[in-house]
């Protein structure tokens, strides 16, 4: 599922023989986690192992790339801190031991895969398996190879900070229960606006937020600032949304969204009424976009 096959395990008990509990950070390279691995450099924190799952090259936003790249994994390594990059590879669907993309399956020419939260007729967001494929399970691979299991769960802590605490779901994930989830900035009692604070505090350059750039769950105000700043990402966005209605319309299905107006994104986003509604958008597994 995961890459880095040829790394051997760590080992998994201490001197007694007793298993030892694996623990590590869902890093994102966004505003909470980057505070999280600044906290774990200043010894708040008891973590040395941050694990990225990188949905993608040709998904996740290129700032976010760059920063994890040129900013996070510097600083990691010179606090004696390891931040693994992990990618999906399944074991059908692309070349054998090829990494997959949440771009990359939701245009493969011959997928009826919609893995993203795309919106329906009614706003709402459809289910999505985007999370749990490229993030959860890609952690969990990495996790139980490092000795996590059901018995002794790994514990995995994810950046939510004191304003999102409605996206915490502390203890055994029922999905994974291989981990078990705590949330370091929520017992600290830190804003995620602290958390902008500490990294810039520590010298660091305080990252965007973190997550697909097609990702429907954004607010109206990241479509625009998407358009404002990069407009080519935009259009690629407004191309995905097309794409995927032409195939639905060839398949006889109802046409999906990637905002909630039931409109294209392009329309929607040069439309200065449509407004954000208070706590209507964002992710609530803590997986993403921290
Ligand atoms: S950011 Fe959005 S589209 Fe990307 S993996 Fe997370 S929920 Fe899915």
């Amino acid at each position: 599922m995961t890459g880095h096959p040829h790394r051997p395990a760590p080992r998994h008990a201490d001197e007694t023989g007793s298993a030892r509990t694996v623990r590590s950070v869902s890093f994102g390279g966004g505003v909470q986690s980057t505070c999280l691995l600044v906290l774990a450099a200043q010894g708040s924190i008891d973590f040395k192992t941050f694990l990225f799952a990188n949905v993608g090259h040709d998904s996740e936003h290129p700032d976010t790339l760059r920063y994890v790249h040129d900013v996070a994994m510097p600083y990691a390594a010179s606090h004696g801190i390891e931040l693994l990059e992990l990618q999906r590879i399944p074991k059908k669907g692309v070349a054998k031991g090829q990494s997959e993309t949440v771009w990359g399956r939701l245009t493969r020419p011959d997928s009826r895969s919609l893995p993203i939260p795309v919106r329906m007729s009614n706003g709402a967001p459809g289910t999505r398996g985007c999370t749990a494929d490229w993030k959860v399970r890609v952690v969990g691979a990495e996790l139980r190879r490092r000795g996590a299991t059901v018995e002794n769960p790994a514990t995995v802590a994810l950046g939510i900070s004191v304003d999102e605490i409605e996206r915490a779901k502390p203890g055994i994930d029922p999905k994974a229960r291989y981990q078990r989830r705590v949330y370091p900035l929520l017992d600290l009692g830190l804003r995620r606006s602290d958390c902008q604070r500490i990294i810039a505090d520590a010298g660091l350059r305080v990252p965007r937020r973190s997550a697909c750039y097609f990702c429907p769950l954004h607010s109206n105000e990241e479509w625009r600032s998407l358009k404002r700043h990069t407009p080519e990402l935009f259009e690629r966005a407004c191309w995905l949304e097309s794409h995927l209605n032409e195939r639905r319309r060839s398949l006889g299905k109802d046409e999906v969204w990637l905002t909630r107006y039931g409109r294209p994104l392009a329309e929607v986003i040069d439309d200065q009424l449509t407004f954000d509604a208070p706590g209507a958008d964002g992710c609530d597994s803590g997986w993403c976009m921290t």
